[in-house]
């Protein structure tokens, strides 16, 4: 490494919080599927910062609208109408087939929207007696780190010594639809869950199971929030990940890709009258649906239909998914994934998954492990035949070596 590199990693440490604990690698540049570190190194981007670059780094047409639009407005606070708020409802809504639109910023924000707005609703339409609503959440959910969601996981790490934590949420195993019915009271508002589970580490639930859970909720008035941050907008090789079950959720989450990685953007959608309970005053947010995100997601979420992105995104994935498949390596316990959200889960006895991280750095791919002994894989939607090939030939020459 050379004298800057080592500057730039030492110098994160000295001043910033601990709170992560990235690959040895600093980038300084994007493009598509690829970014370079500050020597020039070449990498593919097999993170996508968590699917959030589902687009692909610096794409021209986004950031040509964040620059134009940067240079007319960027902020107005929601105290004054914008022109760009009523076009970016008008075709989320018609993307997604929802009625109804709250623009938030991070994914976080928009779990704490919903969690309040199915509250009210269960106080204001199904009449649930006030402060007794009952929100119900799976074992080894993923929702955010704000205080109201870190106090359902329950992953010691994430919630350890940030407590006390707001009451009213019940955790039951996900995949397990009897656990739904049996936790389900007149006092249940909602069940929120991610239709994968992908900080678990990409756990896809049996089939036939969001089927049930959307059964149960219609028959309990419950509403079913769908985490789809991560999931949504073209990952799994569908717009949503709900498309694959053949369901509807009543209220969806969208953030990461909603702006292709260029701005924090996250919505709430629903399709019946949950956001309609919010009144001028009880909820907002100060860059919630200004102009330049507005600007900014419009053209993230047309270039991935006008650019097929979606569809590559299943024939990649699968393409993907049947290469990690082939690979015979005592290494790997199991393989799975939809679309391009992909993880290959080690032998507890193969080391940690970092230490493959870090060999796959080496010849140029970065991927990030997600718990002790998973490698998490969810390049750009815009991966060719041939990025995907050469991507195999490099887990199959890391993958086949141990690291315990
Ligand atoms: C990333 C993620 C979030 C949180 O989004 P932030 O923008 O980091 O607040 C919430 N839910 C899921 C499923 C996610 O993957």
């Amino acid at each position: 490494m050379s004298a800057s590199v080592i500057d730039f990693i030492a110098t994160e440490a000295r001043f910033g919080a601990r709170n992560y604990e990235p690959i040895g690698v600093v980038l300084s540049r994007g493009e598509g599927v690829w970014v370079w570190d500050t020597e020039g190194n070449r990498y593919l981007d097999c993170l996508s910062a968590y699917s959030a670059v589902s687009q692909g780094h610096c794409h021209p047409k986004i950031l040509a609208a964040m620059v134009e639009q940067a240079h007319r407005l960027t902020l107005t606070s929601r105290a004054f109408h914008n022109d760009q708020l009523a076009l970016f409802y008008e075709e989320i809504a018609a993307l997604t087939g929802s009625h109804k639109v709250l623009p938030m910023n991070s994914g976080a924000e928009a779990v704490e929207s919903a969690i309040k707005s199915v509250r009210k609703w269960g106080y204001e339409v199904k009449g649930v007696p006030d402060g007794q609503a009952e929100i119900i959440v799976c074992a080894n959910n993923f929702h955010g780190r704000t205080l109201g969601v870190v106090g359902f996981s329950t992953d010691p790490e994430t919630r350890g010594h940030f407590g006390p934590f707001a009451p009213g949420f019940k955790v039951i195993p996900f995949g397990d639809a009897p656990a739904l019915a049996g936790a389900i009271t007149p006092n249940t508002v909602a069940f929120l869950v991610e239709p994968i589970q992908g900080e678990a580490g990409v756990v896809i639930p049996p089939a036939g199971y969001f089927t049930e859970v959307r059964e149960l909720c219609t028959a309990n008035n419950v509403m079913l929030v769908l985490d789809e941050i991560q999931t949504g907008l073209g990952r799994t090789g569908k717009l949503l990940a709900e498309q694959h079950e053949g369901i509807e959720a009543d209220v969806t989450l969208l953030g990461k890709a909603l702006s292709g990685g260029f701005y924090p953007v996250s919505a709430v959608l629903s399709n019946n009258d949950v956001l309609g309970t919010l009144r001028p005053g009880q909820h907002g947010s100060t860059f919630g649906g200004n102009p330049l995100a507005c600007a900014v997601a419009r053209v993230a979420m047309r270039v991935l239909v006008e650019e097929g992105m979606i569809e590559n995104a299943a024939r990649q994935g699968a393409r993907f998914l049947e290469g990690l498949k082939d690979i015979r390596a005592n290494t790997i316990r199991e393989v799975r994934g939809r679309g391009l959200m992909l993880a290959v889960e080690l032998h507890p006895e193969a080391g940690r998954a970092r230490r493959y991280c870090e060999a796959l750095q080496a010849k140029g791919i970065l991927a990030k492990d997600t718990h002790e002994h998973t490698i998490r894989i969810a390049p750009p939607l815009v991966i060719t035949s041939d990025q995907v090939d050469w991507a195999l030939e490099r887990f199959a020459a890391i993958l086949t070596q141990d690291f315990s």
